[in-house]
């Protein structure tokens, strides 16, 4: 089946991270150039950014819904 352009919830939920928070709630660095690391074990998804600036650390971790 082609994708028209219809991206799953996991991979809008990454584009949302990678743009939206990447500035950190700690300092106010934009890592423009950072992006979330992401890892599954198939029932969740871990992101995971460290701020290269005071290396405050972000997680997330996100239950892998299926349908
Ligand atoms: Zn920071």
């Amino acid at each position: 089946m082609a994708s028209d352009g219809t991206r799953s919830p996991l991979e809008r939920l990454r584009a949302y991270y990678d743009h939206e928070e990447l500035t950190c709630p700690a300092c106010g660095y934009e890592d423009d150039d950072g992006s979330w690391e992401s890892e599954t074990n198939g029932r969740e998804v871990h992101y995971y950014h460290e701020c290269p600036c005071c290396g405050s650390v972000r997680e997330h971790t996100l239950d892998v819904l299926t349908e």
